[in-house]
Order: C-alpha cells, then sequence, then structure tokens
C-alpha cells in the first residue's frame, strides 16, 4: 500500500497530499521563518512542487521578495513557502502534516540564528544557510 504523505491547515479549509516521500526535512532558524510562524524554529519539508496535490486551495499567497508563503486565509496557519530561486520546489511545514512523527529533520538550517534559549539535544549538523544542502537527500554534497 502506498504510504499517504497528507495534510492540512487547522480548520481544514486547506488539505494536500504529496505521491512521494517529502526529498528532505530540515530544522529552519531564520528570523523569516521565525517571525511568519510566530515561533521560536520550524520544520519542514521539501517536495517538487508536482508531487503535491491539493485537495482544497484555499490558501492565501503572501509574496515577500524571493519568497512566496501561503496561510490558510480561514484561520491563519502557515501553510508553505516557495523561493523564486526554485518554482518547481515546495517546503510545507513539517507541524502541519497529519503524521508529523513521519518526518524527523536530519539537519539545522540557519542554525547560526538559533534563539540562545532554545536548547535541542541532537547532533544534525548545522548548516549556516540552505545553500549547500543536496534538495535530493537534505544532505551537504
Ligand atoms: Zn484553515
Ligand atoms: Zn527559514
Amino acid at each position: 500500500m502506498t504510504k499517504v504523505h497528507s495534510g492540512g491547515c487547522r480548520c481544514g479549509a486547506v488539505r494536500f497530499s504529496a505521491s512521494k516521500a517529502p526529498n528532505f526535512s530540515v530544522y529552519c532558524h531564520c528570523d523569516d521563518c521565525r517571525r511568519a510562524n510566530a515561533a521560536p524554529v520550524v520544520a519542514y519539508i521539501g517536495f517538487m512542487a508536482d508531487a503535491v496535490s491539493w485537495e482544497k486551495d484555499g490558501y492565501k499567497p503572501f509574496v515577500n521578495g524571493a519568497v512566496r508563503r501561503t496561510f490558510c486565509p480561514e484561520c491563519g496557519t502557515p501553510i508553505s513557502f516557495s523561493h523564486e530561486s526554485g518554482p518547481d520546489r515546495i517546503f510545507i511545514f513539517t507541524a502541519i502534516m497529519d503524521r508529523p512523527e513521519d518526518y524527523p529533520p536530519t539537519a539545522h538550517t540557519f542554525a547560526t540564528e538559533q534563539l540562545s534559549w532554545l536548547h535541542l539535544d541532537d547532533d544534525l549538523p548545522r548548516h549556516t544557510t540552505t545553500l549547500l544542502l543536496d534538495f535530493n537527500t537534505g544532505k551537504s554534497p
């Protein structure tokens, strides 16, 4: 049986599923993600955009420079972001997946921006940006 990688916002106005497992899963400590999600750190998973089907695509895009973020206009849940350098890719916040336990992060990105009072007890690689990560593996080449 094919595993379904599904998720959605808090109210159900936005629902999606992916036909394949995500290419990678990371934490992001950057200022932009922190503010956009009002969270000290976020976790997200990356898919090729054409692997994701939107059963309920009522999200609202918000474009800020090179980054396009989407939110549910009904309940405000942050859904995804994409970057103009790779419009064929989409990054979805792990915490809105139906089974977030299935996608443990394998690295930290923008680790130098991590808040000093946030303690994450792991030995995962810590990258200063996302630029060194291979999209297909989530690892440094
Ligand atoms: Zn919603
Ligand atoms: Zn970020």
